[in-house]
């Protein structure tokens, strides 16, 4: 598949890192398709991690997601799902590698600045739920 969706989270936008997140998205050859800055609600932050509902870190996650608003974004590129997660960086910023952007700017495993879709299938599930079509360009 060649597109990939991805938040820049509550963390990164309060420490005024959008800029510098998107200058290394862009650098490293991906397309922004469709962008917006947004706050999500309770329901919407619980039905996006709908997957991790049974993890014990499921009400910490919503609760964070929903403390600020988001930047959520549209990406394209070759791979676009293995290569943008390699240059996100493992979840825990104290294990990601050197020049991610989780080490250069994730504060905690949790607090852990972006996300990347993991498969092409939820690529298209969370581009689809954040996403009209006409605000994909
Ligand atoms: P994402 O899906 O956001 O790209 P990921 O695939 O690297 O992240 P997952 O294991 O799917 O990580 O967890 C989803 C999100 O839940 C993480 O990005 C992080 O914000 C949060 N999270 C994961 N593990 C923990 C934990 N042990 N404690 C608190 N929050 C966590």
């Amino acid at each position: 598949g060649n597109r990939t969706f991805t938040m820049i989270k509550p963390d990164a936008v309060e420490s005024n890192n959008i800029g510098n997140i998107l200058q290394m998205i862009t650098d490293a050859g991906f397309t922004i398709k469709a962008m917006k800055l947004r706050r999500l609600s309770e329901d919407q932050a619980k039905k996006f991690y709908e997957v991790h509902a049974e993890r014990p870190f499921y009400m910490e996650l919503v609760e964070y997601m929903t403390s600020g608003p988001i930047v959520a974004a549209i990406l394209e590129k070759d791979n676009a799902v293995a290569d943008f997660r390699a240059l996100i960086g493992a979840t825990d910023p104290a294990e990601a590698a050197e020049g991610t952007i989780r080490a250069k700017y994730a504060e905690s495993k949790a607090k852990n600045a972006v996300h990347g879709s993991d498969s092409d299938e939820n690529a298209a599930i969370e581009c689809a739920f954040h996403f009209a079509d006409e605000e994909i360009v």
